[in-house]
């Protein structure tokens, strides 16, 4: 029997032991969603909604206590950790008028009538990474269970705390058992079962692109359904003409909210040259105003990082000699505590530029004119998010058009809402979900033909 031991990113103590599924675990847990999707799959719409209604209103209800867990488990700020069960709710509602909204279509046909349907999978896996636990999972189950599918959730090794809990609420909530089911679990062991168990229907991956990649080929042998969510190295984009003042002054949340460990985190700022002092003086006092310290405390704007493996890792970026133009502050003593970065690179070789580091460091790069800077946005291999600061609204729009990315934000950093879709260009991943089409990703279109004629 395999445990874990989970440990707190501020104190470096021990939170909580925990069980370990191992493979025949795994499978038991994928044959009762198997069993459980027969029944649910039949439940009216209008009870599904209702369903789902009352798992948002209890998730609601317990927002406080997944928020202090998630402040517990992940040194998420208490903020931002209130925002994240808050999203589990608002995902469920809106998802919640989904069932009876899962329109076909009616095509004119010779001789009968044609008719398509939307209809359900069958066990849907949802493999979570540690960064945001509790929005990922619910963007997954939220849309799937609407869908009529049932669902086995493998929550990250080190931040399972809150997706069990929620696994209680939808219980309690009356969702039936077996249709929501939270594995706590290795990605090597719970994961990999998912991809290769063949009654597992579809996989919704959310982490680094290396394992997305991975699990993209394990889906080929049965040609499983497949959404991947990976990694980010988004660009800031500050023309001349931007309000410079407002474009420093939400720089450093864009990239260093949840210590940098966001897929969307604006970890390249690209700034007009001409600009290039302004705004490296404002933002140098917004960075060292950013309040890094313990996030149970409401003013809290940034919390250590989740283990010491991370906080070793985002090391490694800066050795000795990293052209490191200024830094934030952050607390001493125990937690995996690393003070926002600033990065003035020569060019764009800099591994710290290129790759995503998953941490507070931004790399700032100045640019001449438009086509430069769009040059210089596209000269990746990911395309997740991004933002375009201008007053030129023509601009804003080319911009915005020619940045390969799937989510974007003009004079604003702001690029997830649970009713617009969100996903990645190029190796930030497949497919999209939230939105009004995420339901087409948990369905199959089935088209029938009615003879009229007999
Ligand atoms: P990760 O190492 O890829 O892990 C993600 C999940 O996959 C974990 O639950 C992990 O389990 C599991 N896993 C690992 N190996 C597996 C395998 N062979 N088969 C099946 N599952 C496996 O990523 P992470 O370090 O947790 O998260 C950081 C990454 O997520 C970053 O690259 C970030 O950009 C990306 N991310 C992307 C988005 C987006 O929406 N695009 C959002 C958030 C994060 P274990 O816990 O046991 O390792
Ligand atoms: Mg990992």
């Amino acid at each position: 029997m395999s445990t874990y031991t989970i440990i707190s990113p501020v104190t470096e103590k021990p939170v909580q032991e925990l069980h370990l599924a191992d493979v025949a675990e795994t499978d038991a847990t994928i044959a009762k969603a198997q069993k459980a999707f027969e029944s649910w799959r039949l439940v009216t719409p209008g009870d599904r909604a209702k369903l789902l209604r009352k798992f948002a209103a209890i998730v609601d209800a317990h927002n406080e206590e997944l928020a202090q867990l998630e402040v517990l488990n992940s040194g998420h700020t208490i903020g931002n950790a209130r925002w994240e069960a808050g999203n589990v709710r608002d995902v469920l509602n809106y998802y919640s008028a989904a069932p009876e909204r899962l329109f076909g279509r009616q095509i004119p046909v010779p001789n009968g009538i044609d008719i398509t349907f939307k209809e359900p999978l069958g066990v849907i896996g949802i493999i979570v990474p540690w960064n945001f636990p509790m929005p990922i999972a619910g963007w997954g189950f939220g849309p799937a269970l609407a869908a009529g599918n049932t669902v086995v959730l493998k929550p990250a090794e080190l931040t399972p705390l809150t997706a069990i809990r929620l696994g209680e609420l939808a219980l309690e909530a009356g969702i039936p058992e077996g249709v929501f089911n939270v594995i706590p679990g290795k990605g090597s062991v719970v994961g990999d079962r998912f991809v290769t168990h063949p009654l597992v229907r579809k996989i919704v991956f959310t982490g680094s692109t290396g394992v997305g990649k991975q699990i993209m080929r394990g889906c080929a042998d049965q040609v499983k359904r497949l959404t991947l969510e990976l990694g980010g190295k988004s660009a800031n984009i500050i023309f001349a003409d931007a309000d410079i003042e407002k474009a420093a002054a939400g720089a450093p949340g864009a990239v260093f909210d949840n210590a940098g460990q966001d897929c969307c985190a604006r970890s390249r700022i690209l700034i007009q040259r001409s600009a290039y002092d302004k705004f490296m003086e404002l933002f140098e006092g917004a960075v060292k105003k950013f309040r890094v310290e313990d996030p149970s405390l409401d003013t809290a704007e940034m919390g250590p990082l989740i283990s010491k493996v991370q906080f070793d890792r985002v090391s490694e970026f800066l050795p000795s000699g990293s052209p490191i133009a200024f830094q934030g502050n952050k607390p001493e003593g125990a937690g995996y505590w690393f003070a926002p970065t600033v990065l003035t690179p020569k060019d764009s070789n800099d591994r710290a530029y290129r790759e995503e580091i998953f941490g507070p460091v931004v790399s700032v790069l100045p640019f001449e004119d438009e086509a430069d800077a769009i040059r210089i946005a596209n000269d990746s291999e990911y395309g997740l998010s991004g933002s375009i600061w201008s007053r030129d609204i023509g601009r804003a729009v080319r911009v915005s058009r020619a940045v390969e990315a799937g989510n974007l934000s003009v004079n604003s950093n702001s690029s997830v809402r649970y009713w617009t879709p969100f996903g990645g260009y190029k190796q930030s991943g497949l497919g999209r979900e939230l939105g009004p089409d995420a339901l087409d990703a948990f369905t199959e279109t089935k088209n029938v033909f009615f003879d009229t004629q007999v």
